[in-house]
């Protein structure tokens, strides 16, 4: 008998739950892929206050396209209208990397966030997915990932928080957290 047919295809990867480890796991993937040639995009749908380690990074490799776009911390912000107006820029970036298919791979990094705040249907990012290019993978992370993409995707990890230093009261380290 022969083996059942191998399908190549690209993924839907979700990195969802309360623990640390969802952007740094779709962040282990762009640099496995960057090894192996691949062409990584990242958009970032939370802007922070301070740069990152990746962010600084990603300006040293030419095959990577890192897009730090998308909210401000909201409770700074006097101008949510201005949030939701960046979030959906930040998206129609998303749309256009993922339809073009030029890219292997692309990082939707706290994505999640914008569905939570309902500055963009999670149907309309469903479509796009639904019809983007065969050969192109994507990575969805942040929390409280909407159910129908959880559904839609192949690969889902809810990453649990089982014990995070920052309840020892230990801030934020500089390689391990930003
Ligand atoms: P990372 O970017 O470190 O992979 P993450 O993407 O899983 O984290 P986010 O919700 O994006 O988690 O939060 C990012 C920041 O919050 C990181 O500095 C991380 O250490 C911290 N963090 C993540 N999970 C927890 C937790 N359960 N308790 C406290 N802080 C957390
Ligand atoms: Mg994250």
């Amino acid at each position: 008998m022969s083996e059942p047919a191998k399908e190549t295809r690209g993924l839907v990867v979700v990195h969802t739950g309360n623990g640390k480890g969802k952007t740094t796991a779709a962040l282990g993937i762009v640099f496995r892929a960057l090894g192996r040639g691949m062409k990584c995009g990242v958009i970032q749908f939370l802007k922070g206050k301070w740069e990152t380690g990746e962010r600084k990074f990603a300006r040293t490799i030419p095959e990577l396209d890192f897009h730090v776009m998308g909210l401000g911390f909201t409770w700074d912000s006097d101008d949510l209208d201005k949030d939701k107006a960046a979030a959906e820029e930040a998206w129609s970036v998303s749309a256009r990397m993922i339809q073009e298919g030029n890219h292997n791979i692309i990082i939707l990094d706290e994505i999640t966030y914008v569905f939570h705040y309902g500055w963009l249907p999670v149907e309309k990012v469903l479509k796009v997915l639904k019809e983007r290019p065969r050969h192109v993978h994507v990575v969805v992370t942040g929390r409280n990932c909407p159910e129908v993409l959880l559904e839609y995707a192949d690969l889902v990890s809810v990453i649990e928080a089982k014990k995070h230093p920052y309840q020892s009261g230990i801030p934020a380290q500089k390689g391990i957290d930003f």
